[in-house]
């Protein structure tokens, strides 16, 4: 027997992928394996019980070798753990649909509870504007529930076979699944693996043969593996979790001969009803057919707040009423703006919605003649009104909308809601398509704005008691080069165009811009020596901490442009969290503290000689919007659905 301690050194851990690929080079060899991290230890030969290990980056382990080959396992598996890359490899590209929205927003409303007795009118958060009335469609994916748990001697062979048959179709739906969504055959490889093991396959195999039903033994069995994923530290392995809740589901669906709502059959316009949508319910989803949303859960300032705004679906989300109301409505009224929803309303409601929808869609059609106008104002100013985006999905209704430009590309939503990070090619490929479309109008994107708060594969947060305080955005990315650099390097080659402007986020101190500069300076020198071609992009800064605002005259010494992000800017002025329903009183973007703020950030841009723009979800509020402009804003940045009405009020200012 030998063993060996030694400090891991591969950057992921060993997360799902690294765990998969350790485990499969483990089974390469015949002696017996194991790792020990503090009191816990598990076979190497398992990828599941080594990621439920949660060994992470400069973890202290032994690695123990029992057999004939040991000493040759020993050092093959040494030599993984020690290197920083082992089990990442780049991912091939992914249809940016699939990615997530990050989080944003702003106007956070106080949601009411609901009627007593027969729930008709409720309020919850107004989300996205807009006018809707139709047929409901109930998007509840139901609890599954086996018929019986137990089974005669007799069945069990029989019981075997059925999950052997629902579990390799699984498989294969899942498979064919994620090649749609263009992940990457490992992710699947990984997935199948966590779910051939003998945890989850193994263990229910185990049960049904000891006289448990087959849907029986599944659900049960993925409950408590799901359960030992979520108890993990780790967020990124916690988040796992919903990897063994899908694999159980579509197994015990087999099982038990039923299918699963979906979203990709909505064959007609309808009022989506949901608990929430992840930005792959989205994906899948026949867009043009949900003309209205209501979620029990989400703020404001939640993605799929967002992916509704940017879809111009009007959404009415964390509504306080029990799913019960929402299965049972047929049809369902909204109004986005105010947070209120109708369930069945009344004849006189429907009326009063179709005469409203019409006059909104024929104001809609009147503001159309803006579509191509510049706006200026009466006293001659021109401002530039761009789109907010988070996905290439998004160009076209933002040139439709006439956005001049993007004045925000949320670049997260590449990072998010995968499971592995997009290489510097995927992302450039990204960056560059994005750039053509707006050419020559400039397109602001904005470097990985991320935290504690949301998992990104590839990247460990520590736990924090404030993530909106903590490491995010510029910080994380200044300690991670491995991640920020091939973004940077994708962001030049992308600039060769000439449109592309870099945007740094959660900028508190001008040390680091200048770190962030030097950074670039490297990548274009790497380039350079590469023979690959690049453009230098101009840079800028989000300024949305207090820090930034009141150093703006420091700041401005070093940057081409900056952009307010009114959404941050507006929680942190007023220690207000943003995604707190609670405290909308005090999380007001007009309030004269974070009016004082933006006053002071303009009037450095104008001393520098640099734009100012305005991001954040009030650029599109048309009341901010003559102040912002008073202010000597130049650029107000928002989602495609607000950008005729702003152009329409820039011109009669
Ligand atoms: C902001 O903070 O105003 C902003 C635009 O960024 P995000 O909403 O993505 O934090
Ligand atoms: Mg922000």
């Amino acid at each position: 027997m030998l063993e060996t301690e030694i400090v891991v050194k591969v950057s992921e851990g060993l997360h799902a992928r690294p765990a998969t690929q350790f485990a499969k080079l483990a089974k390469e060899f015949s002696c017996s394996l194991q790792i020990f991290r503090g009191t816990t230890s598990a076979d190497a030969k398992s990828a599941v019980k080594l990621m439920l290990l949660g060994i992470k980056q400069d973890d202290q382990i032994l690695l123990r070798a029992d057999g004939s080959d040991e000493s040759v396992a020993l050092n093959r598996l040494l030599a993984f753990l020690t290197e920083p890359s082992a089990g990442v490899q780049p991912a091939k590209p992914v249809h940016t649909e699939e990615a997530s929205a990050p989080v944003s927003g702003s106007h956070v409303a106080q949601a009411e509870p609901a009627v007593p007795g027969a729930v008709q009118h409720v309020r919850g958060v107004p989300a996205s504007e807009g006018l809707a009335c139709g047929e409901a469609f109930v998007y509840l994916p139901e609890a599954l529930r086996a018929t019986r748990q137990f089974i005669e001697p007799h069945e069990v062979a029989t019981e075997l076979d059925r999950f052997s048959v629902a579990f390799a179709e699984s498989i294969a739906a899942l498979d064919q699944q994620f090649k749609t969504m263009g992940c990457h055959e490992d992710i699947v490889e990984a997935l199948a693996d966590v779910a051939q093991s003998d945890e989850f396959s193994g263990a229910v195999k185990q049960r049904i043969a000891s006289g448990w039903d087959a849907a029986a033994a599944t659900l049960q069995v993925g409950e408590e593996l799901a359960a030992a994923f979520l108890a993990m530290e780790d967020e990124y392995l916690r988040s796992r979790a919903d990897d063994i809740h899908g694999i159980t589901r579509q197994v015990a669906l087999r099982l038990l001969g039923m299918e699963d709502v979906s979203l990709a059959s909505l064959s007609r316009p309808c009022v989506v009803l949901a608990a929430e949508l992840s930005a792959p319910d989205f994906a899948r989803a026949q867009v043009a057919n949900i003309v209205g949303l209501v979620c029990t859960k989400g703020s404001a300032t939640s993605h799929l707040a967002i992916m509704a705004r940017s879809h111009g679906i009007p959404a009415v989300l964390g509504l306080p009423v029990d799913e019960a109301v929402l299965r049972s409505a047929t049809r369902v009224a909204l109004d986005g703006a105010q947070g209120s929803v109708w369930f069945d309303p009344s004849p006189d409601v429907e009326a009063g919605f179709a005469t409203r929808i019409a006059q909104e869609k024929s104001r809609h059609a009147a503001l159309s003649v803006y579509r191509d106008v510049e706006p200026v104002t009466r006293d001659g100013r021109h401002v530039e009104i761009a789109a907010n985006l988070g996905s290439l999905a998004e160009i076209d209704a933002a040139r439709e909308a006439g956005a001049m430009g993007v004045g925000l590309f949320r670049t997260e939503l590449l990072f998010m809601d995968r499971r592995t990070m997009p290489d510097e090619d995927e992302q450039a490929a990204i960056y560059t398509k994005l750039a053509q479309a707006f050419h020559p109008r400039p397109v602001v994107i904005r470097t990985l704005d991320v935290g504690g708060d949301k998992p990104v594969p590839g990247i460990v947060f520590p736990r924090e008691d404030n993530p909106f305080l903590g490491w995010r955005g510029v910080r994380m990315c200044l300690d991670r080069p491995d991640v920020f650099m091939p973004q940077l390097r994708a962001l030049l080659r992308a600039a060769t165009l000439g449109n592309v402007q870099v945007m740094i986020p959660m900028i508190d101190d001008v040390d680091e811009v200048r770190r962030v500069k030097a950074l670039i300076a490297i990548c274009a020198e790497a380039l350079t020596r590469e023979g690959v071609a690049w453009g230098q992009p101009k840079l800028g800064i989000m300024v949305e901490t207090p820090a930034a605002a009141l150093t703006a005259d420091l700041l401005a010494q070093e940057v081409d442009f900056f952009s307010i992000g009114t959404n941050d800017l507006t929680q942190y002025v007023m220690a207000a969290d943003r995604m707190n329903p609670d405290l909308a009183s005090l999380y007001r973007t007009d309030h004269p503290a974070v009016l004082r703020a933006i006053g002071m950030v303009c009037e450095a841009a104008r001393n520098a000689g640099i734009p100012v723009a305005v991001c954040g979800e009030a650029a599109a509020r048309p009341e901010m919007i003559p102040l912002f402009v008073s202010l000597g804003v130049s650029e107000l940045s928002m989602s495609p659905s607000s950008v005729l009405r702003a152009k329409k009020i820039v011109c009669e200012l």
